[in-house]
C-alpha cells in the first residue's frame, strides 16, 4: 500500500467541542460539519459528537440528509438556506434549521407547503456582505414571517467577517449591528464561529457555531492551536520513499525550481498534490521527518515531494514523515504556503485513506 494516511482522533473532536462549550457555560452549540466535517469525514464525526452535540450545521440539503439519516434528533442547521424553492419541503421532512437570508428566500418559504414549521434563522447582514438581510429588510422580514403556519422558532444569525484578527473594529460594528435589531422578538440568536466563541464572550448569544476549531486548528494567525488548548485531529503522514546524494549546483524537481548551493542529501516523500498538498507551498515549507522539521524542496509534484535533509544525516528510507498533525501543526503549514488551515484540511483528496482512532 503506498504510505500515505490520514489519521483522525476522533477523542480530539470531543475534546475540542467541549472546550468550545466551556468557553460559553450555558450556551449551546451546532458542530459545524459542512464539506466533509472540514475533510475529516461526515459520519465519523457526527458519530462521534452524537452524545455531546447540541446540533449540527451544514451547507446544503444534502449534508443535512447525511446527518439526518445518521441523527433523528439532533438540530441540523443549513448555513445558506436552500438554493431552490422545492427544498422547504424537504427541509420540513428532515426537520432542519433553515437560513433564511434574502428575501426571495422568504418568499419561497411563506409559498410552500410544508408537512410541519420550521425553525427560521433569519439572517442579518451585519457588515461582511456575502449573505443576509439589510436591517429594515430584516424588520419587514420578521413581521411577515411571525406567526406564519410555516414557522416554528423565529431565530436570528449573523457571521463576522473578521473575529481572526483581534480588536478589528468591523467586528465591534457587528456586533452593535446586531444588537441593535434585538428589540424584536427572537426565540434563539446565534453569531459567534470559532473565533469569536474563543475570544468575544459578548457575542456568544444562545447557539455557537464552532467549526475550525472542533478539528484543532486555530482561527488566528497569532495564536497557536496549542496556545488555545486545542488537540489537533488530523495527523497526514507518509514515508520516505528514496534519499539520495546530489553534488552542490544539482537540481530538485519539476522546473529544476530549487537548487543545492552545497552537497545535499535529499528524500523523496509520499504525498503530493493530488493527495491536497498545496503544489504552491515554497521550498522551506517545514516537514516533519523522523522527529525533526526540515525544509521541502523543489516543486511538489502531483504524488511526491522532496525535502532537503542535509542536517538530518539519520533520516532513512521507510522512516515516518508527518505533513501536518501532532508534531507540526497544520497552521504552520498553512502559514508557510500562504493559506490557511481550513484550505489545506478540506482538500485532502479521496484517494487518501482516513483512519480513525
Ligand atoms: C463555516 C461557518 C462557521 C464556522 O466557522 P469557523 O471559522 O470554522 O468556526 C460558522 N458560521 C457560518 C455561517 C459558517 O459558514
Amino acid at each position: 500500500m503506498r504510505p500515505l494516511v490520514a489519521s483522525i482522533d476522533l477523542a480530539a473532536v470531543r475534546h475540542n467541542y467541549a472546550l468550545a462549550k466551556r468557553c460559553a457555560p450555558g450556551r449551546q452549540a451546532f458542530a459545524v460539519v459542512k464539506a466533509n466535517a472540514y475533510g475529516h469525514g461526515l459520519r465519523e464525526v457526527v458519530t462521534a459528537l452524537f452524545d455531546e452535540a447540541d446540533g449540527f450545521a451544514v451547507a446544503c440539503l444534502e449534508e443535512a440528509a447525511q446527518v439526518r439519516a445518521m441523527h433523528g434528533r439532533a438540530r441540523i442547521l443549513l448555513l445558506e438556506g436552500c438554493f431552490e424553492v422545492g427544498e422547504y419541503r424537504m427541509a420540513a421532512q428532515l426537520q432542519l434549521d433553515v437560513v433564511l437570508h434574502s428575501a426571495l428566500q422568504v418568499e419561497q418559504l411563506l409559498a410552500s407547503e410544508l408537512a410541519r414549521p420550521v425553525n427560521v434563522w433569519l439572517k442579518l447582514d451585519s457588515g461582511m456582505h456575502r449573505l443576509g438581510l439589510d436591517e429594515a429588510t430584516l424588520r419587514d422580514c420578521h413581521a411577515r414571517l411571525q406567526g406564519a403556519a410555516q414557522v416554528a422558532e423565529l431565530n436570528l444569525l449573523s457571521h463576522f467577517a473578521c473575529a481572526d484578527e483581534r480588536g478589528h473594529s468591523l467586528t465591534e460594528l457587528q456586533l452593535e449591528r446586531f444588537l441593535d435589531v434585538l428589540d424584536l422578538p427572537f426565540d434563539q440568536r446565534s453569531l459567534a464561529n470559532s473565533a469569536a466563541v474563543l475570544m468575544i464572550p459578548a457575542a456568544h448569544m444562545d447557539w455557537l457555531r464552532p467549526g475550525i476549531m472542533l478539528y484543532g486548528a486555530s482561527p488566528f494567525a497569532e495564536l497557536s492551536a496549542a496556545e488555545l488548548g486545542l488537540q489537533p485531529v488530523m495527523s497526514l503522514t507518509a514515508e520516505l520513499i528514496a534519499v539520495r546524494e546530489i553534488a552542490a549546483g544539482e537540481t530538485v524537481g519539476y522546473g529544476a525550481g530549487w537548487q543545492a548551493e552545497r552537497p545535499a542529501r535529499i528524500g523523496t516523500v509520499s504525498c503530493g498534490y493530488a493527495d491536497g498538498y498545496p503544489r504552491h507551498a515554497p521550498a522551506g515549507t517545514p516537514v516533519w521527518v523522523a522527529g525533526v522539521s526540515v525544509p521541502l524542496v523543489g516543486r511538489v509534484s502531483m504524488d511526491m515531494l522532496c525535502v532537503d535533509l542535509s542536517d538530518h544525516p539519520g533520516a532513512e528510507v521507510g522512516d515516518a514523515v508527518e505533513l501536518w498533525g501532532a508534531n507540526l501543526s497544520v497552521d504552520r503549514v498553512a502559514q508557510a504556503s500562504g493559506t490557511i488551515g481550513y484550505e489545506l484540511l478540506t482538500k485532502v483528496t479521496a484517494r487518501v485513506p482516513r483512519r480513525y482512532r
